[in-house]
């Protein structure tokens, strides 16, 4: 078993020549892997510290995982999308914002944060996909840190999971740009897109903009990935009506299809001040969403504490068509092409012509350990 030496050193020498970028006299780059548009200069890395410049070259992540978990899709969260499947989820380190409540600081926030102190995995994408395939994933999804910064790598393994079969995702910020969409697009199905806020002064709290995110989800749908949006709701920090309601009429602009999920925080990481969101604060971001013409919005985090907001419902009849406690599906009623069998509305998604069941005895941890041929740690 080798041994990685320093986290900077596994950051620095797992690379290769990135492809989402140009070059700039002076040996400067400019980087296009998210709304940044970071423009580096020699020796320097960009905002995420991950991609960096070397003699005029942009050298971007490669060969390694920051983690790895097989989840419940609903977990994603994608509601819309293979409902029971195994997300098989890896992500590698870094991010472009610097969230004070980020679940994933320990990836995310490598390198920005010297108590964010993950263990990578050196692995090559054929591995990754084979540990996917023997934990019964079905679908393979970037995640943990933020995927459009380690683009070149996702693209990498996504290329070997479509050769299998496997469904393909991102779970992003959203922070990306018409050049990183294009690259991803022929090899990613399902995006979802966590929009923190609709106030840019909150974005640049967290250390980017709003417009780029907007931006991206408006291109996001015109291209056809399959988008589901979602909204961690923060007492006083997002959660007035105001915002609320600017945030969903936005999202019913752009598609009344696109389902939108608004979940629970609880304190984590630097953010410790706020009140845990309450249910009937969630029920109230529900009824935001359902009065801006939202087919549908989900309320996520509190389990059996927010009403019908974990159903689908069909919007034209409203009979119930899955039935769900939290992660866990109790009730899937879609006819095989994805229609209400009640009224026979078509409802978007990506659904499997059967509902498979859920394939996690326990859908809330993950069924089996990462397989041990691919953890190299490091000291
Ligand atoms: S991914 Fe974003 S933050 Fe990182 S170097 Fe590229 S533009 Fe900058």
């Amino acid at each position: 078993m080798a041994r990685m030496s320093t986290l900077y050193e596994i950051i620095y020498e797992n690379v290769r020549v990135g492809e989402l970028y140009e070059k700039l006299d002076r040996n400067w780059v400019r980087c296009f892997a998210c709304g940044h548009c970071c423009k580096i200069p020699d020796g320097q890395p960009g905002v995420c510290k991950v991609r960096h410049n070397r003699g005029g070259t942009l050298y971007v992540p490669w060969g390694y995982v920051g983690g790895i978990q097989c989840d419940p899709i609903e977990k994603k969260p994608f509601f819309h999308a293979h409902p029971g499947a195994l997300a098989y989820s890896f992500g590698m380190l870094g991010c472009d914002l610097h969230c004070g409540y980020c679940q994933n600081w320990v990836t995310s926030q490598t390198l920005r944060d010297p108590a964010a102190a993950a263990g990578p995995m050196r692995v090559t994408p054929a591995e990754l996909v084979l540990d996917a395939l023997r934990q019964r994933g079905r679908v393979i999804v970037s995640t943990y840190n933020e995927p459009l910064i380690t683009s070149e790598w996702a693209m990498a393994v996504f290329k070997e999971a479509r050769a299998t079969g496997l469904v393909t995702g991102f779970v992003s910020n959203g922070n990306g740009t018409p050049q990183v969409l294009e690259y991803v697009r022929p090899w990613v199905d399902l995006y979802k897109v966590d929009l923190k806020s609709f106030d840019d002064r909150h974005y640049r709290q967290l250390g980017g903009r709003l417009q780029p995110i907007l931006d991206s989800i408006r291109q996001l749908h015109e291209m056809g990935f399959w988008l589901e949006i979602v909204t961690l709701v923060i007492p006083g920090f997002n959660d007035s009506d105001d915002e609320l309601t600017r945030l969903a009429e936005f999202l019913a602009g752009v598609s009344l299809d696109i389902p939108w999920h608004v979940t629970a925080f609880h304190k984590d990481y630097k953010m410790t001040d706020p009140e845990n969101t309450s249910a009937e604060t969630l029920i109230r971001a529900g009824e935001i969403g359902n009065k801006a013409g939202l087919r549908y919005v989900y309320a996520g985090n509190l389990p059996g504490l927010v009403g019908d907001l974990e159903n689908t419902r069909c919007p034209n009849c409203k009979a119930l068509l899955i039935e769900r406690f939290g992660y866990l599906i109790l009730g899937y009623h879609l006819t095989s092409n994805g229609c209400c069998p009640s009224c026979g509305s078509s409802i978007p998604g990506k659904w499997a012509s059967a509902f498979q069941g859920q394939i996690t005895a326990n859908p809330f941890a993950p069924r089996t350990r990462p397989h041990s041929d691919l953890l190299v740690l490091n000291s």
